[in-house]
């Protein structure tokens, strides 16, 4: 819960449906801090990627990961160039590759060991103690902030979302294409929503926004909205 007037802003829903877009624009428009946590989840895949923590069918080596833990410090750091905060591993600065396909294709069944969501979900909750933050992801208006004053679940049609993951993809120059995007999107919403650790779920008092026909920026308004209302509670 929050310590002052500022709020907490819960933003979960499935990949690539746009909601860090909309959680990093609306924490710049509140002059609250952005957290986008499956940034987290993907920092933990990617030491464990470059320490072979995975066997040779690419399933996580669960015992080993888990004994790791203690090893992998991840932080954000704020980024002059791009004004936004970059993921560090260990210090070193691994926002680029957090992002490819490689790290996208191991995340979720990294993501659902019991182990690396508690050493996450208490780093989570620590960046939100004083309020004034919105954290997207899966599980935070259902495990990491429960009492969060406003909580989102956005959606948007699988295809959309395959398009516009595509389009950044090849922004940054990965050779990829739409049917391997689409398909590395449901396999994470399948895994995201059935884990038995904080599957990927709606809480009841969250309020659901389908981003599949509106731009940015209306996105922007309607949370801007909600988020003034609630204030206003
Ligand atoms: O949000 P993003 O797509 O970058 O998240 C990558 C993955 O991290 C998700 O597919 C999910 O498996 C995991 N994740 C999670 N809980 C969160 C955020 C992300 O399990 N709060």
């Amino acid at each position: 819960m929050s310590t002052s007037n500022k709020i907490t802003i819960a933003i979960d829903g499935y990949s690539s449906c746009g909601k860090s877009t909309m959680a990093k624009a609306l924490a710049k428009k509140m002059g609250y801090v952005f957290i986008d946590s499956g940034a987290m989840y993907r920092g933990v895949t990617l030491y464990c990627m470059r320490h072979k923590l995975f066997d040779q069918e690419e399933n996580p080596l669960i015992a080993e990961i888990i004994a790791a833990l203690p090893e992998i410090a991840i932080d954000f750091k704020f980024n002059v160039e791009t004004g936004t905060s970059d993921l560090h591993l260990n210090g070193e600065n691994v926002e680029q590759a957090i992002r490819m396909p490689d790290v996208a294709a191991r995340v979720s069944a990294v993501a659902s060991i019991k182990e690396v969501r508690s050493k996450l979900v208490e780093e989570q909750r620590k960046m939100g103690l004083s309020g004034g933050i919105v954290m997207d992801g899966r599980d935070i208006g259902s495990v990491v902030f429960p009492h969060a004053e406003l909580k989102l679940f956005v959606t948007a049609k699988p295809e959309i979302r395959a398009e516009r993951r595509l389009k950044e993809l090849e922004l940054k120059g990965v050779d990829t294409n739409f049917d391997e995007v689409l398909k590395n999107l449901q396999e994470r919403d399948y895994l995201d929503s059935t884990r038995s650790e904080s599957p990927l779920i709606k809480t009841s008092d969250a309020i659901e926004i389908d981003t599949s026909d509106l731009t940015p920026v209306s996105q922007l308004a309607l949370a801007y909205e909600l988020a003034q209302k609630c204030l206003k509670c």
